[in-house]
């Protein structure tokens, strides 16, 4: 289990690798294995979500 920090909130996930993914309206953290499709946007909000990279990190809090 981990609790990773995000603004706006945390999200306690049972996983232990980093977020692939991070939605830029809420800024919660997800992975690709979260969703069937291929279209895919925040569980949580229907926001946009982005993909996690070394040039772009996951936004902590
Ligand atoms: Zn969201």
């Amino acid at each position: 289990m981990q609790i990773i920090l995000y603004d706006g909130g945390y999200s306690m996930v049972e996983r232990q690798d980093k977020p692939e993914l991070q939605c830029n309206n809420c800024n919660k953290p997800w992975w690709y294995d979260d969703f069937d499709s291929i279209f895919i946007q925040c569980p949580h909000c229907q926001g946009e979500l982005r993909r996690v990279t070394p040039e772009e990190p996951f936004r902590h809090r």
